[in-house]
């Protein structure tokens, strides 16, 4: 076997036999013979579990080998920092590793030294339009999931970078996983790339529905699982792999169901199950996870989760905070949550398989649709493939659940015997090429009409479509709107078309911006400052374009929240220097002092307003009776909104107006100090979701701050007035707090505690009693001791200072 795994770095064949890979693994050899050692180019479309990542860590540590540099595009931000950990076991044969994730850095300048670099296709995308210096250098590429392309929302993205990439890099060996689709062959096609394609798995997989009294599965089988009267179906098959002993131990289940809402009260049903069968061991063990879980947020979910954990089951979905998925996910790798309900997110990557897989609903409301719609066969069998843990369990078991025999015969047909679907391009829509145009231009992938479709031409879109000339038609229609809006300009001469980027088409694209969403903040801050009488008369072209044409991007699937694993904004210009200026400047007399005397003040709900109706913002959907609640409230604060409000007979404008106003309610509450739980119960969303619209506020108004700057017609008043509304998000503050809250380790509760306790500015920070310091800290010496540094106090130290003083004076 060695032999076969010649030329990767010294020490890695040893290593991996020591990890218990003793043989490839039949799909990895194929990938071997394909040439994936030597550099080729290669789509691997194989099931889950089936060690497609092996087949990746052998094409880029065999690349590193030759000198060269790899990088690793991962779906979701959660997934990121779990692949590093993972190919960090590495370091210790001399490959470094990194990982860009979020908006720590603007062009990852300090990644140039790494060997392989992480990043989600947005992070990568942003770091191109960045200019990031080592993206020439990359010799391998892999792009994890790629069956994703066929996302609309996220699925161009992924498309266009991998076409730069390829551009810039001619020989870049592209290494594409890929679930198995139904035309895996296209997407090798389109990448030049060698196909391996597999229904091989490491641990057989068993596929059955569920009715009456017996498991029926696909190779005729029948398992006995009968369902007493009142007994729910999902509650006795938990119990039944519980109850089966493999290996001394019961076997896990993960239930996947199609909303939130039910992945939380399947979670608590199901601890019922799970509860009577722990060991006491496990039920101590359980009780310590339930305390950190508690620990995470002081939020009614993180108490139900605990509530659910304490008794060995759990529920995961994307309103969780990150802390509690990872610990969710350890807890039940490690067999110590033995059922796990999970929206259909958790198929999409994260590696937690159990012995049984429960596929309660296959249905999932649309709101498009009008409906309830059947999922994709890809995701179901996504779900299935998590069935089954290799070397512990005999095989995987995926079952569906069916009430009667009509429904059985239908979940065979349609799911057991089916393919996949096969992947499609969404790339030619105008929400995606809005901004992909616009990039490609800026930091110079095309400088005329004609090298703009030449590089489309690389897409996936043109390798799958007959017709050539809908791109044409859409491409023509976004270069005619980022035009009118100022983004870009277009030179018309003898026969050819130049293109290049304005000044704010450039910034646009730096800040990773959506045009429309960039053409309705310039907008609405120039509207505001025309109204204020201050800004120059001037009608721009933008005014009538941006309002124009309105719509809205609509997210693919509400499970998926920006800013909480798949976004990555990026900073804007020259942020480190700003962000210490910014704090001595801000001081709450002199904001108090602007905001009083100009007459149609710009208030911080009007810039979350504006910010929310951008297309950049997912929506907060409106629920029965929020129209009305929401019209109410427009009115009342009707004058504060940054450009015109439309019509109440413009029906689709207006419920986009209101329902970019809830979520500029939540913003402001945020901004106001109102208690996470209160929020998450106001407006319907988990603490995920809050911290997810806060990141994206935040993002946007740094954003409108860069723009403010850069477009005539804003004044200075405004631009202030942006920073302070986007502090008071970032910290979740009011005005007041502003000092405090900015010192690290502190936050919006600490700070409101420390206020109330007299502490009121980071300079008292310096002077105050400590014993008051600390009391208002809840005698958490540390954490005290921590805060005093951060706010530059001499001596930090809380050696000695009386606990029972700092007691009395947190009562009061
Ligand atoms: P995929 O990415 O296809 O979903 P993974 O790469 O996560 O699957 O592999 C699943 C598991 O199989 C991992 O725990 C991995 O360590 C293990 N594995 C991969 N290849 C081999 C091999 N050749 N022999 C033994 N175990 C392997």
């Amino acid at each position: 076997q060695p032999t076969a795994l010649s030329g990767l770095p010294a020490g890695v064949g040893e290593a991996l036999e020591a990890e218990g890979v003793a043989d490839l693994y039949p799909p990895q050899e194929a990938a071997v013979e394909a040439g994936v050692l030597d550099g080729e180019s290669l789509v691997a479309a194989v099931p889950t579990a089936s060690g497609k990542t092996l087949i990746a860590e052998l094409a880029m540590l065999s690349a590193i080998e030759r000198g060269g540099k790899a990088l690793y595009i991962v779906p979701l931000r959660a997934l990121a920092s779990e692949k590093k950990a993972e190919f960090e076991r590495w370091e210790d044969h001399g490959v470094t590793v990194g990982v860009s994730t979020g908006n720590y850095d603007s062009d990852g300048e300090w990644l140039a030294t790494r060997d392989v670099i992480v990043a989600t296709s947005e992070k990568v995308d942003s770091l191109i339009r960045n200019g990031a210096p080592w993206i020439d250098d990359l010799t391998c590429v892999v792009s994890d999931e790629v069956h994703l392309v066929d996302d609309a929302s996220r699925g161009p993205t992924l498309e266009v970078t991998l076409a730069k990439l390829r551009k810039v890099n001619p020989g870049l060996q592209t290494v594409a996983l890929s679930a198995t689709v139904g035309n895996a062959d296209v997407i090798a096609d389109w990448l030049d790339a060698e196909l391996v394609e597999s229904e091989w798995r490491p641990i057989d997989l068993r596929i059955g529905v569920h009715f009456g009294n017996a498991i029926n599965f696909d190779d005729g089988s029948q398992r006995e699982v009968p369902v007493d009267r009142g007994e729910e179906q999902t509650a006795r098959l938990v119990a039944d792999a519980l109850d089966t002993e493999e290996d001394g131990q019961g076997g896990s289940s993960l239930v996947f169901v199609n909303s939130r809402r039910n992945a939380e009260s399947s979670a608590r049903k199901l601890a019922d199950v799970t509860g009577p069968r722990l060991t006491s061991d496990e039920r101590d063990r359980l009780r310590e996870l339930a305390e950190e879980v508690r620990g995470v947020s002081d939020t009614d979910t993180s108490e139900d989760l605990a509530d659910a954990v304490e008794r060995g089951s759990a529920f995961h979905h994307a309103g969780l905070a990150a802390e509690h998925r990872s610990l969710i996910e350890d807890a039940f790798r490690d067999r110590l949550i033995k059922c796990v309900s999970a929206t259909p997110t958790l198929a999409a990557g994260v590696n937690t398989p159990a012995r049984r897989v429960i596929v309660r609903d296959w249905r999932r409301y649309d709101g498009e649709f009008g409906g309830m719609k059947p999922l994709d066969v890809l995701e179901i069998h996504q779900m299935c493939g998590r069935a089954g843990r290799p070397g512990l369990d005999p095989y995987g078991e995926a079952v569906l659940l069916a009430s009667d025999a009509d429904t059985m015969e239908e979940l065979f047909d349609r799911y057991v015997w089916a393919d996949a679907e096969p992947v499609r391009s969404k790339l030619a829509a105008e929400p995606a090429l809005r901004t992909h145009v616009l990039a490609t231009v800026a930091s110079g992938f095309a400088s005329t009409r004609g090298g703009l479709l030449e590089f489309l031409d690389n897409t996936l879109y043109a390798t799958q479509t007959d017709d050539a000339g809908r791109l044409e038609a859409v491409t023509d229609s976004v270069l005619e709107y980022l035009a009118v809006n100022g983004f870009l300009e277009r030179d018309r001469e003898g026969g050819t078309e130049s293109l290049s980027a304005t000044g704010i088409g450039h910034t646009v694209s730096r800040l990773y911006l959506d045009p429309m969403s960039a053409a309705e903040m310039i907008d609405g801050l120039r509207d505001a400052c025309a109204v204020a009488g201050d800004a120059a008369a001037g009608d721009a072209g933008v005014d009538d374009a941006a309002s124009g044409k309105y719509e809205r991007s609509v997210p693919g699937d509400g499970d998926e929240e920006p800013g909480f694993g798949t976004y990555s904004p990026v900073e804007g210009n020259g942020d480190g220097t700003e962000a210490a200026s910014d704090r001595a400047g801000d001081d709450s007399a002199d904001a108090d002092a602007a905001t009083a005397d100009s007459p149609p003040e710009i208030t911080p709900l009007g810039l979350y307003h504006l910010v929310s109706r951008t297309p950049d913002m997912y929506e907060l959907y409106l629920k029965s009776g929020d129209r009305e609640t929401y019209t109410e409230i427009c009115y009342e604060r009707e004058a504060e909104f940054l450009g015109d409000m439309p019509s109440e007979y413009e029906d689709v404008r207006f419920e986009d107006w209101l329902a970019a106003l809830k979520t500029a309610r939540l913003l402001e509450d945020w901004a106001d100090e109102v208690d996470e739980d209160r929020i998450a119960e106001r407006y319907g969303v988990g603490p995920g979701d809050i911290r997810g619209k806060v990141d994206t506020a935040e993002w946007l108004l740094r954003a409108a701050e860069t723009l403010a700057a850069d477009v005539d017609g804003v004044d200075g008043d405004a631009v202030l007035a942006v920073r302070r509304a986007r502090k008071r998000v970032e910290y979740g503050v009011r005005e007041q707090l502003l000092d405090l809250a900015g010192v690290r380790n502190v936050g919006r509760k600490r700070a409101r505690r420390l206020y109330e306790a007299g502490v009121e500015t980071r300079a008292d920070l310096r002077e105050a009693d400590k014993g008051v310091v600390l009391g208002a800290l809840r005698g958490r010496e540390r954490t005290a001791e921590r805060i005093l540094e951060h706010a530059g106090r001499e001596d930090p130290s809380m050696d000695g200072i009386d606990a029972d003083r700092s007691a009395s004076a947190a009562a009061t």
